[in-house]
């Protein structure tokens, strides 16, 4: 509510009293007027998106059946939970662990959380790949999301840049002639916010595109992911290129467009070092490549990236990927 009010107000004073009403000159009108609704727009349309994409749901092969829900909470040791999550986990691709090694898995939500989700208490769900609850834009910031929030900071910042710069001079004027009236404030109000916003903006948007050259969410920067071989805090790091690609998608022509582009599923994950067994992986090197099996084999997960998890330890055959 505090931004899109913000965002209301800056349009107007924008528009109607620093335009309208104080640039004199009619070519410059329509130019500062041009941007301003191009990077207006592509600004709203990106905050819209992070605010009301909802995440993806955890895939239903990733809940515990009733029987075994009704086992793990008459378990008598912490052994035989272990096991029974062990038995669930089995077919399913994941990589990550609990600090003491044991599948991860959310109380809540009564399902065996994939690699990088988290369960977050304010949507009350277990979140794919979740960065943050974010609570300027009131959603979790997550896989659905990720693309759209770093390019809602990116736009923030270059709306806040230009409504600054182009008021510049009209608030410089303000010391020759003076304030006469609300108009002069509302310009002067342009000026230093869009300064303000844009410096906290920057820092924002600095990290957040530090974490994605890491391939690493906010919530991994804090805590390292567990693997099944250890800690690993560059598990999931395919090299800078890469990791761009998996959050913004690989078609130029739509890569800052708020249009959903991320690779994979949310679910599963390459990681840097890949076993000898997926040698289909090996095979094609970048792209679409690395992730179609993914999307055409949806419920099977059979032979996708994670398929070797219990034969070679991944960490044996360290091969670059990219
Ligand atoms: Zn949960
Ligand atoms: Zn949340």
């Amino acid at each position: 509510v505090f931004i899109s009010s913000l965002l209301g107000w800056s349009y107007y004073a924008y528009v109607v009293e620093l335009c309208i009403k104080s640039v004199e000159s009619g070519v410059q009108k329509a130019l500062y007027l041009m941007f301003f609704h191009l990077i207006f727009l592509i600004f709203v349309w990106s905050y819209y998106q992070t605010i009301f994409t909802e995440p993806a749901p955890v895939p239903s092969q990733f809940y515990l059946s009733a029987v075994d829900v009704d086992d793990l909470e008459n378990a008598e040791t912490e052994d035989v939970q272990r096991q029974i999550l062990a038995k669930a986990a089995k077919k399913l691709p994941i990589l990550c662990r609990t600090m003491n090694g044991c599948n991860r898995y959310c109380e809540k939500c009564q399902c065996l959380k994939p690699d990088r989700s988290h369960h977050c208490s304010v949507c009350g769900r277990c979140i794919l790949k979740m960065d943050h609850h974010c609570p300027w834009v009131n959603n979790c910031v997550n896989f659905s999301n990720y693309k759209f929030f770093v390019l809602f900071l990116g736009y923030g910042i270059l709306y806040c840049l230009y409504v600054a710069f182009t008021s510049m001079p009209y608030f410089l004027q303000l010391f020759n002639v003076g304030f006469r009236g609300a108009a002069e404030f509302q310009i002067m109000f342009l000026f230093f916010l869009g300064l303000l916003f844009a410096i906290s903006l920057v820092c924002l948007f600095g990290y957040h595109l530090f974490l994605t050259s890491r391939n690493k969410s906010t919530l991994e920067s804090f805590r390292t992911p567990m693997f099944t071989t250890g800690p690993d805090p560059h598990g999931f790091n395919l090299g800078v290129k890469a990791n761009f690609q998996e959050v913004f998608g690989d078609q130029r022509e739509i890569m800052c467009l708020p249009i959903f582009t991320a690779m994979g599923d949310g679910v599963t994950f390459p990681t840097r070092c890949l076993d000898l067994d997926s040698e289909h992986l090996l095979g094609s090197n970048h792209g679409n490549g690395r992730w179609s099996d993914d999307a055409d084999d949806a419920d099977g997960y059979g032979g996708s990236l994670h398929h070797g998890i219990n034969s070679v330890p991944p960490r044996l055959n360290t091969i670059r990927h990219l």
